[in-house]
């Protein structure tokens, strides 16, 4: 079974009584909720001892989801040089929203992935499907409308993603790369967007299933073969 941990700042929480009122038990969760059918999962927080990412914890999760936006800076480097070890070592890793400008989204992207436009003035969100045979998309409809959420806009500080997945368009009018695909190393990675803390988006069936299949795409194959590098025989005689 694929081993989940789902990481949350969990600061709008405690001091925003709408998110609380939406998130009584926290963003964190609320995703475990929806995914703990078909996934092993825990989940961690900022304010425990090493965020919640022990080194234990960390080398037994498969693929770790992500929330922050208040306290980005307050994730330690040691812990974040952690995760991206692990995520070079084959542990997926789902970004969501606001995680955009978290350390680790910048430091596995290499650019200023918090530049972007955005907007809380309940703008309708549609994500259209751009990649119909990709596995994260197994099960949806083309288009994904969500009544109300932030806006986010273009231009992103992204690289130029590997796969996009999603592109959402925005009723006041702006357009944004809403799923994009990276590795690195041997780990997989899929920033998803939608999700900001005032509205009830990790309640929206579709997302729920955008973010399960996201999850076992991410998972590292067990079954991969085991690649030997460095200084090596040659397989015959060298003429
Ligand atoms: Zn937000």
């Amino acid at each position: 079974m694929i081993k989940v941990t789902i990481w949350n700042e969990n600061r709008h929480e405690q001091t925003n009584p709408d998110v609380k009122e939406i998130y009584p038990g926290g963003i964190h969760n609320a995703i475990a909720g929806f995914l703990k059918e078909d996934f092993e999962v825990t989940t961690a927080t900022l304010d425990e001892p090493e965020h919640g990412l022990t080194e234990e914890v960390l080398n037994n999760t498969d693929v770790l989801i992500w929330w922050g936006h208040l306290a980005h800076d307050d994730v330690q480097d040691e812990i974040v040089e952690r995760v991206r070890n692990r995520v070079l070592d084959g542990m997926g890793f789902i970004p969501l929203h606001s995680a955009h400008g978290s350390k680790i989204f910048h430091v596995l992207m290499g650019t200023r992935t918090g530049e972007l436009k955005w907007r809380e003035a309940d703008d309708t969100e549609r994500l259209w499907v751009v990649d119909e045979s990709h596995p994260i998309v197994d099960g949806l409809p083309d288009m994904i409308e969500i009544e109300k959420e932030e806006m986010y806009g273009e231009r992103f500080g992204i690289p130029q993603p590997e796969e996009l997945i999603f592109i959402s368009w925005f009723s006041g009018g702006e357009v944004f790369r809403s799923g994009c695909t990276y590795k690195r190393g041997k780990g997989k990675i899929f920033y998803f967007r939608p999700g900001h803390e005032t509205y009830p988006t990790y309640y929206q069936k579709e997302i729920q299933k955008v973010i399960r299949n996201a999850v076992k795409w991410a998972a590292p194959n067990p079954r991969s073969p085991k690649i030997h590098l460095g200084n090596v025989e040659p397989l015959e005689a060298i003429k």
